[in-house]
């Protein structure tokens, strides 16, 4: 089934199929990790995660 999520950071609407809570996306258009945070009916209730880079120091 397809659901619509919409990134919290660049607000871009985009469909998904077949996710569950808890499973990571990045967003289409701005390359964001999100998170599936709750499903609500066809909608996906999305939030960012915080990704921490390795700093290699150079
Ligand atoms: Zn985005």
């Amino acid at each position: 089934m397809d659901m619509k999520g919409i990134c919290p950071e660049c607000e871009f609407s985009f469909m998904v199929s077949d996710l569950v809570v808890g499973e990571s996306l990045a967003c289409p258009e701005c390359a964001l990790t999100l998170q599936v945070r709750e499903i609500d009916g066809s909608r996906l209730v999305l939030e960012m995660i915080e990704s921490e880079l390795p700093d290699w120091g150079q």
